[in-house]
């Protein structure tokens, strides 16, 4: 049996280049329409219940197997790259945050890309970040900045240093409220003070995300706030996870089967217990891979960034470290 499936994960897809934010780091969109090509050319686009009727042995993926999933609810989502999925018949999974569709709130992870996208020498970021901890550091007990600089500067293999360090100290290195204080702080100076406005469009609403749905598309939870879940606590853990499905049931989810994508990766055994209580039947990770399903905890499925994935049809298989699907056993031979 077909084990392998190449799962490819993607944020921001737009046309990068001529829009307002030029720096964000997303996926220019005829970037993605060529790899949909390549995809298109190479691989056969699953869509979820099939993936999830492999794991479970009631059927068989065919060879060269991929799903598409695509994280944080962007409007993005619904303006480009839905149009290209429903032209080419290929299924795409979505998995929006509950608040950011209800709340009319910027998430935190978004505030702080569109902060290092508006031009702001990061450089500066820290150092405004260090003085703001200053300010803080008896009322709040916080630690050096030198050593919160250590701990978080070295966690990503995408980022720079400064720019690593701003993310994770603002996603989950500080106490809530400051953090939330310090993110909001920034926001207003280098971005908007229209959150609202900001958030309308940069977020899917729910008549779309219904729409995606309607049109076979498969909805699934990234939580309620986009916390760091493993940072939680198992009461938060599971009001995370009951609002996140409150919220897709009512877009017509179905409650048992569903899938789970962890913000930013971040998941623990405690957090497992509750999906597995709650019926989720496929959970994705950011562990870089290809899945193999015969071997993967159905929960824990490792998945590609779309800058692992050519961007060209023209580029050949051979030119593509990951059509190698031995490096499925390669991979999990040396654990
Ligand atoms: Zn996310």
């Amino acid at each position: 049996m077909t084990a392998s499936l190449m799962i490819v994960m993607y944020h921001y897809v737009r046309p990068i280049a001529e829009s307002r934010y030029p720096a964000i780091k997303g996926l220019e969109f005829e970037h993605f329409r060529g790899q949909l090509d390549f995809i298109a050319k190479h691989y056969r686009v699953v869509r979820a219940d099939e993936v999830i009727a492999a794991m479970r042995g009631e059927a068989e993926l065919p060879e060269r197997a991929a799903l598409l999933t695509f994280d944080d609810g962007y409007s993005d989502h619904y303006d480009h790259v839905f149009p290209e999925l429903v032209a080419r018949g290929m299924q795409g999974s979505f998995f929006p945050p509950a608040c950011s569709v209800l709340d009319g709130r910027v998430l935190d992870v978004n505030k702080i890309h569109f902060v290092l996208a508006s031009g702001v020498d990061p450089r500066q970021l820290v150092g405004e970040i260090f003085a703001v901890l200053d300010t803080h550091r008896t009322s709040h007990g916080l630690k050096r900045n030198a050593e919160y600089y250590r701990t978080y500067s070295s966690e990503s293999r995408y980022d720079t240093p400064d720019v690593t360090f701003i993310k994770r100290i603002l996603q989950k290195g500080l106490p809530q409220a400051l953090r939330s204080e310090l993110i909001d702080q920034l926001f207003r100076r280098y971005v908007t003070a229209d959150e609202r406005g900001f958030a309308e469009s940069l977020y899917m609403n729910t008549r779309q995300l219904r729409e995606l749905h309607a049109a076979g598309m498969c909805l699934g939870s990234h939580g309620d706030r986009h916390r760091w879940l493993n940072t939680l606590s198992p009461v938060e853990q599971r009001q995370e996870i009951e609002r996140s499905l409150t919220f897709l049931q009512e877009l017509g989810v179905p409650a048992r089967d569903w899938v789970m994508c962890y913000p930013y990766g971040g998941y623990d055994d405690s957090l497992l217990e509750i999906l597995r209580d709650k019926q989720c039947a496929m959970g994705l990770s950011v562990e870089v891979g290809l899945a193999d399903l015969t071997r993967n905890d159905p929960l824990l499925l490792p998945r590609l960034d779309t800058n692992d994935v050519p961007f060209s049809a023209a580029t050949g298989l051979d030119a593509f470290k990951w059509a190698d699907t031995s490096l499925v056993a390669a991979r999990h031979s040396l654990t």
